[in-house]
């Protein structure tokens, strides 16, 4: 725990809100969460199992029904063959992500990480007593993935990757070429695979998802992680999973029975319903992606801002050219000066300096009067 630090999304987005119910009228763009209602048909399934009593434990993996509803989405959108035995339902994806880093790492162990990152994976490195390698990604490229960068990186050492698709903070969609060479090094290195996909449903400009644990000659050494938090705009209810082949998924079992026992019972019988919510993941897609151009024309326009279109999930993740200053003075100054709060590329780790990340799910009035302030402040 000593060489771990907090998670500088989670403490932002206290501050933000600390802030406001003090009275300080700031704009907060730091949390990465949907701003829409979670689907009614969820709501009403919750309701339901409340009154049915479905309030007491269920097994430590999740029940059987919600488990076999995931399994079927995967098999069908995902072409990820897996059975039941393969998941273990979380509350949110967080848990799994955490489980399958404790589970499988330890002291000695390298793991790479394609940087810029989620926070939490280089922490949970820690946590696990192992290293952490970054494997830094270029803002002028795209942040595209090449067999190269990982070569370079690699060691006897190195136990694992971890692959977020679409890239929380960069917005990257993985081709069908940087799959497949993330694959290629997987199996030449005999390594362990963490695929991300939590925000798989929100692609833009005609992009389509490819899952690391579809492709045959890996698929035993992927551990995919999704949930409902961003697909279905369920941050609050906790639910996540992992699946993976059932040896692996019976090690995170043991940390899952002995750590959190299970899952809340009535948020695991309506998430079921919330796999059939296909239709209101659209509208919120669409929506996403005319804030996405909002956000990205608005800061194109201010001097000194690259702002690229994020191909998929919803962070603008920009550079910002302004006084020589770095990351966190960038982000301090724009809190200070502008009253917006956002997250400085380095809280991603290598590769975020110079970078500002803003989410874009929020408002259009917010993010309008966002762009105007960082108009008037760097223009
Ligand atoms: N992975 C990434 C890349 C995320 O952005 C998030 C959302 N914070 C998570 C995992 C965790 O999701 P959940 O809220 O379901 O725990
Ligand atoms: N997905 C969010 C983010 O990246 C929530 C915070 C977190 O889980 O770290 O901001």
């Amino acid at each position: 725990m000593k060489r771990s630090g907090g998670s500088p999304t989670v403490a932002l987005n206290a501050k933000g809100i600390r802030m406001r119910e003090e009275g300080v009228d700031i704009l907060s763009f730091a949390a990465g969460e949907p701003d829409f209602d979670t689907p009614e048909a969820v709501k009403a399934a919750a309701i339901e199992a409340i009154r049915n009593n479905d309030t007491h434990y269920t097994s430590a993996a999740g029940t059987t029904a919600l488990r076999r509803r995931i399994a079927r989405k995967l098999r069908e959108e995902n072409g990820i063959e897996v059975s039941e035995d393969g998941i273990i339902v979380t509350p949110g994806a967080k848990p799994a992500l955490f489980a399958a880093m404790m589970c499988f790492l330890e002291e000695g162990d390298e793991c790479l990480v394609l940087t810029p990152a989620y926070p939490s994976y280089r922490s949970g490195i820690l946590m696990a007593g192992a290293s952490y390698v970054p494997v830094p990604l270029r803002f002028e490229d795209g942040f595209r993935v090449t067999r190269e960068m990982l070569e370079e990186k690699v060691t006897e050492r190195s136990k694992m990757l971890i692959v977020c698709n679409p890239c929380n903070p960069t917005g990257h969609v993985l081709t069908a070429q940087e799959l497949r060479d993330i694959a290629d090094f997987a199996l030449a290195h005999d390594l362990l695979l963490i695929a991300d996909e939590i925000y798989e449903k929100l692609l833009y400009d005609g992009r389509t998802h490819l899952s690391l644990g579809a492709v045959p000659e890996i698929r035993d050494r992927v551990i995919t992680l999704n949930g409902l938090s961003k697909s279905a705009a369920m941050t609050g209810w906790r639910i996540g999973y992992s699946a993976s082949d059932p040896a692996l998924a019976r090690v995170m079992l043991k940390l899952q029975q002995n750590s959190l026992n299970c899952t809340a019972a009535f948020t695991q019988t309506a998430s079921i319903a919330a796999f059939d919510c296909a239709e209101e993941t659209e509208a919120m897609r669409r929506s996403y992606l005319e804030r996405r151009d909002l956000i990205c024309d608005g800061l194109n326009a201010i001097p000194g801002v690259t702002c690229p279109r994020a191909e998929g999930a919803f962070y603008a993740f920009f550079r910002v050219d302004y006084r020589g200053m770095s990351a966190e003075e960038l982000a301090d100054h724009i809190l200070e000066k502008a009253g917006v709060l956002v997250v400085p590329g380095t809280a991603f780790g290598e590769g975020g300096e110079g970078c500002i990340r803003m989410s874009f799910a929020a408002d259009r009035a917010s993010l309008e009067e966002a762009v105007r302030r960082l108009g008037q402040l760097f223009g």
